[in-house]
Parts: C-alpha cells; structure tokens; sequence
C-alpha cells in the first residue's frame, strides 16, 4: 500500500482474520531460533515453553509486530483472534486436520 499506492502507514488500517492461535502452534527448538534470529529480543513476548521441548509461537502478535515496525499503529490493527484449530465447526485447519483440509479466504476492497 505505502510502495504501490502513495499510502501513509498512519492511515492504514490492518485486520488480521482467523488463524492458527497461539494456543495451537506448535514448533520445535528450530523454529524458536529462527524467531529470536528475526525478532531478536522481542521473541520472549511471543513464545511459550511448553513440555517435551516443544513451544506455542503467537503468530497473531508477531504480525502486529511486523505492522508496528512498517509504522503502523495499534489502534489502527484489529485481531479476530479465533484459531482456526480450535474452532473446527466454523473454520478449516491444515495442522488440525493434517493435511486432509479446505482453505480460507478473505475479500477486501478499496473503495
Ligand atoms: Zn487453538
């Protein structure tokens, strides 16, 4: 929008629909490393130890993250915060289902 439209980051407006929560996604040590790698010591905010060395990642923060550093602010981001693994009567999920699953799609406009 900033490079293909001329936009301010001030008058953008962001939402983040439904997705893989922070209460189902799962990684390994690798793929904490790689956030540390990305986020440096913002990582911490965004990841949770959980048993048998595996961790829960809060991609729904991590995007704000992203849109913060592009310049824009949080009053302007809405999160739908519905996991898409949890709510399997309303939603599709690649990791829930294994695989084996439909997909998403969202539509916006400019107007
Ligand atoms: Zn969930």
């Amino acid at each position: 929008m900033i490079n293909d439209y001329n936009c301010s980051a001030s008058d953008i407006l962001v939402a983040i629909g439904p997705s893989i929560g922070p209460c189902h996604f799962e990684v390994d040590e690798p793929v904490v490393r790689l956030f540390y790698e990305s986020y440096g010591q913002e990582a911490e905010g965004l990841i949770e130890e959980k048993e048998n060395d595996k961790y829960h990642i809060d991609l729904w923060q991590a995007n704000v993250l992203l849109f913060n550093q592009a310049g824009i602010k949080d009053q302007h981001i809405t999160l739908a915060r519905e996991c898409t693994y949890c709510d399997a009567e309303k939603y599709f999920s690649h990791r829930r289902d294994k695989g084996r699953t439909g997909s998403l799609a969202a539509i916006m406009q400019l107007i």
